[in-house]
């Protein structure tokens, strides 16, 4: 069935001739999105900014385990282990 130019219209308006890689968040041509190949270093700088929220909290994620109860008993765990191995 033929477009008809209003649909045509729509069309462009919600299909942009671009996209993000989903991996690495470059805009890619949509028409080549299978041929792209995504740059290791700025996959790994898209990866790290998705994952940042995360990374952020890990520190006082661990901080917050180790001044616990079985924190701390971990924490004496491994220096007695260090100090034997030594
Ligand atoms: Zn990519």
């Amino acid at each position: 069935m033929p477009m008809s130019p209003r649909d045509q219209e729509v069309d462009a308006v919600f299909s942009p001739s671009q996209m993000p890689c989903a991996e690495c968040g470059e805009s890619v041509v949509r028409v080549a999105v299978h041929s792209h190949a995504c740059d290791p270093s700025r996959r790994l700088d898209f990866q790290m900014l998705a994952m940042r929220r995360g990374v952020l909290a890990f520190d006082s994620e661990l901080r917050e385990y180790l001044s616990g109860k079985e924190g701390r008993f971990e924490t004496w765990l491994a220096a007695r282990e260090v100090r034997r191995s030594a």
